[in-house]
Order: C-alpha cells, then structure tokens, then sequence
C-alpha cells in the first residue's frame, strides 16, 4: 500500500479518505497563499471563516439539510452531548431512552441527573445483539425527546426503521453511521455524531438541531458552554472552536460530495457489507454476533467461539497489515469497522486473508 499504510479497521478514531489527508498535507505549509498553516491561524480571520462557512454549506449540501435546522460545531465529542441534551431540550424533565448497547446506556446515566429518565425498550436481555420492536413503546406522555443511538459501534446493531415516538421528537447518535447513507433529517429533532468514526479527528460534534428547539429559557446554571443558543448565536465561535477538525472535516464533505454524494457512499457501504457478512454466513470458523436483520453497514463484530482462537486470528490479522480488528471486550472476538474512507479492496483482501486462515486451521 502507499506510503506503508496498513489497511487500519479501527472504530475510531478511525481510517480517512487518502486524497483528504494528501490535500491536508499539500495545504500543510501554506494555505492556499495565506502563508500560515490553518492550525496558525485566526479563526477570526477572513480565511479561516470561509472555511467553517463552507464547511456547513457543504455538509448541508450533502445531507439536504432543511432550512428549519442548525449545525453547531462543538467540542467535547460525542460525551459532552450526553449532558447537553438533557440540559438543553429539559422542559417537563422527562426523558425516554432506547438503550440498544453501552453508549445509549451511558447517555441515559447522564440524562438521570436531569430529569426522570424511562428504559422505554431495551436489548440488554441478550447481550445488545439486536434492535428491539421499536413500533409501539410506552412513551410518556411528558418525554421531552426520545433517545436512540441509530448505529452502536461497539456491538455492531442498527436501525432499520426509527422508532415510533408518538409524536415526540426524536434526538439520535449517528456518530457511528454520520454521512453512511442518506438521512431524512426532518425525522429527527436533533442528530449529533462525535466526528472521529466517520469523518474527521476527534475531539469535535456535530449537531444537527431544529431551530425552535434552540431555547434560551432553560436552567440558568447551565454551564454558557453547553447552552446550544451560544452556539447557535455565535456561529460555532463563542470561544475557539476545534478549527482544525472542522478543516478537515470540510475537505471530507467536499470529497463525498465530489464522489456522488451519500447515495453514492450507501451503495459502497453496502457492498462492502456484503462482502463481510457473506463471508461470515459461508464461514464455518466464524460467525457474527448480530441477528441478521440489524446488522450494522459499518461495524462487523465476530467470534470464533472460543476466546484463544479469537485471540491468534486477530494475531494473525494484525501480522498480515491488517490493524484494529480486536472485537471490544464486552463482545470479545474481532470487529471490522468498515467507514466510509475504507475502500472495498480493504474488506475484500481481509476476507481474502480469513478464508485462507479458516482453510488452513480447519
Ligand atoms: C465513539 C462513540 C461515542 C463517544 O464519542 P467521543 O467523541 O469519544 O465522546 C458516542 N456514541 C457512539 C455511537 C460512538 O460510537
């Protein structure tokens, strides 16, 4: 491969676009006659407005984002939105969580010390490997929102049809899934994703939020920086925002618009899928650990069944050039996460290299 690299399955941070991180590199130096690297620079600036500028532009462009809704950069990745939207969207103090997995459990700890949360479905019973009936739930009365977490990285779940949240509206994680595919967004009261899985460096959220949901009579303790008005008044830049994140994901946006959009990058996405779990359902040595019918397009956990056997293949994985396929240790086994800048001939030559290995360890 070029440059050494490795074919890297990381769940993030995660794989980047080749041409991205060669165009970062030739603006490295100088941006684009500026003299100053973007990392130098004010974000004050002339320059560097017209960076975010088309950076929203761009990302609304491709996920045909409705006047009705802002897109606030901020920092503190996908955690911090954990208590901003409690803190933000709390009016009766009612929260209704679907928990399919450890970061929906994890955001409806945080929400508990805002408001009543209500478990209105869950999948733990069996280890987060399905997406439970999400049709008719007992959704309160007084939820403010309901909380999904549409594709969970770590256990390798989606959804394929959101829930029905009677009216409510609905608040999803896409960190995990950002820009796979196309989105409705008028679906979603608001839609958050922490960039690192599927679009840039760590450390910054997206959030896509309908504007009337953008309130200034909430707690007034709330701390300035995790009030969504600031952001939405200041235009992401109360303060410093992560300009360099928000750089690189705007290459990212202008090279999937530049590559046919999202329903271009679904189709790959789902091809490459197809590569992975056709192996896995032909594979006598391994299996995943997902009922087929929520699979997830971009996270592939399997096993082996047996925990030494799991361990020497992602040895063996890792010795071939083929890095980060050791599975999270609550599902144990291996995953391949498969985002957007993973190119099929990546998943094809590791299904290449498992095959061998089941052959050669039958
Ligand atoms: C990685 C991840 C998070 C946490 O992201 P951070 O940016 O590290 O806070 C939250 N939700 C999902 C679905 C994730 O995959």
């Amino acid at each position: 491969m070029k440059y050494g690299r490795v074919y890297n399955f990381s769940a993030g941070p995660a794989i980047m676009p080749e041409p991205v991180l060669e165009e970062i590199r030739d603006e490295m130096m100088n941006y684009r006659g500026s003299g100053m690297c973007v990392m130098e620079m004010s974000h004050r600036s002339k320059v560097y407005q017209q960076i975010i500028d088309e950076a929203e532009a761009d990302l609304r462009t491709l996920m045909n984002i409705p006047d009705n809704y802002k897109v606030l950069f901020i920092q503190g990745g996908a955690t911090l939105q954990f208590s901003a939207i409690p803190m933000n969207l709390c009016k009766n103090g009612v929260f209704d969580y679907i928990v399919t997995g450890s970061w929906s459990k994890k955001a409806a700890a945080e929400a508990k010390k805002y408001g009543k949360v209500n478990v209105v479905a869950s999948s733990e019973d069996k280890n987060f490997s399905y997406i439970p009936d999400v049709s008719d739930l007992p959704i309160d009365d007084d939820a403010d929102y309901v909380y999904i977490c549409e594709n969970e990285t770590i256990y390798g779940t989606t959804y394929q049809q959101l829930p029905n949240t009677k009216g409510k509206i609905l608040v999803s994680d896409q960190s995990s899934m950002f820009l796979s595919k196309p989105c409705n967004v008028s679906d979603y009261g608001l839609i958050y994703g922490g960039v690192q899985k599927n679009v840039g460096p760590a450390g910054l959220a997206i959030v896509i939020i309908r504007e009337d949901l953008i309130r200034e009579d909430i707690d007034p303790k709330t701390p300035i920086y995790l009030r969504y008005d600031t952001y939405s008044k200041n235009g992401s830049m109360y303060n410093t925002p992560n300009c360099w994140a928000i750089y690189v994901c705007g290459k990212v946006f202008k090279y999937l618009l530049k590559n046919g959009g999202l329903e271009a990058q679904a189709k790959i996405n789902e091809a490459k899928a197809k590569v992975m779990y056709d192996f896995l359902d032909s594979s006598k040595l391994f299996y995943g650990t997902v009922e087929k019918k929520d699979r997830s397009l971009m996270n592939v956990p399997f096993i082996t069944g047996d925990k030494d056997k799991d361990a020497a293949v992602v040895a063996a994985t890792k010795a071939a050039g083929f890095e980060n396929l050791k599975g999270h240790k609550s599902v144990g086994g291996l995953r391949a996460s498969i985002y957007n800048a993973m190119p099929i001939e990546g998943v094809q030559a590791l299904v290449d290299f498992l095959k061998k290995y089941e052959a050669e360890n039958a």
